[in-house]
């Protein structure tokens, strides 16, 4: 497995694909080349998502979390572009499951997280909650979530790291790494 330059491995809690640690989570890492690569993944983490879920995004400007988020879109058969929610906070789009797109970088109080409906938006039967900037969330990030980590690590390369906290539906990993052979 390759690991990444930058910071974005988890501390001590980043095991190797397909070692058990001890809160039975798994981490897994991977390299794109390009948006599309970026988005492909997205298309293939999305197809493999439970019924509802809350991805926390973490990356600088231009990491590619929004790039990802298009894998969401494209999965669900959402029929509009997705667009970053910079200026409204949240976005909602409907395909075979409802998205809600949240970016964060804006946030000025936890008060206003509140008011856009955030609790509600967590428990949407069949909802999936992509949140860019999960950081701003803090402890309103709830409990179980998928986190993925991306970083640069040149012009269109990008280290994106996954954990899915056990939440995904088994079988992601091999289906990236078929996906990606090179990148894993
Ligand atoms: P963020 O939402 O993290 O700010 P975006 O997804 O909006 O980032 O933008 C990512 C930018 O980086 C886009 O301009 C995209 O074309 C470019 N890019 C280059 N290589 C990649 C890659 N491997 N993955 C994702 N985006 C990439
Ligand atoms: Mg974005």
């Amino acid at each position: 497995m390759q690991r990444c330059k930058s910071e974005c491995l988890y501390g001590t809690g980043t095991l190797p694909f397909g070692t058990l640690g001890a809160m039975s989570t798994q981490s897994f890492t991977i390299h794109t080349h390009s948006p599309e690569d970026t988005q492909a993944l997205g298309v293939i983490l999305a197809q493999h998502m439970p019924d509802q879920a809350v991805v926390a995004l973490y990356g600088d400007l231009a990491a590619g979390k929004t790039c990802l988020t298009h894998g969401f879109g494209e999965a669900y058969a959402v029929d509009e572009p997705i667009s970053s929610p910079t200026f409204t906070l949240v976005n909602e789009y409907h395909g075979s499951k409802l998205i809600y797109h949240l970016d964060l970088y804006r946030l000025t109080s936890m008060e206003e997280l509140v008011d856009l409906g955030y609790e509600d938006l967590l428990d949407t039967p069949n909802g999936i909650v992509l949140i860019e900037w999960a950081e701003r969330a803090d402890t309103m990030l709830p409990e179980e979530h998928i986190t993925i980590k991306l970083s640069h690590e040149g012009e269109d390369l990008r280290c994106i790291e996954i954990n899915d906290a056990g939440l995904m539906i088994e079988g992601w990993q091999e289906t990236v790494t078929a996906k990606f052979p090179q990148d894993v």
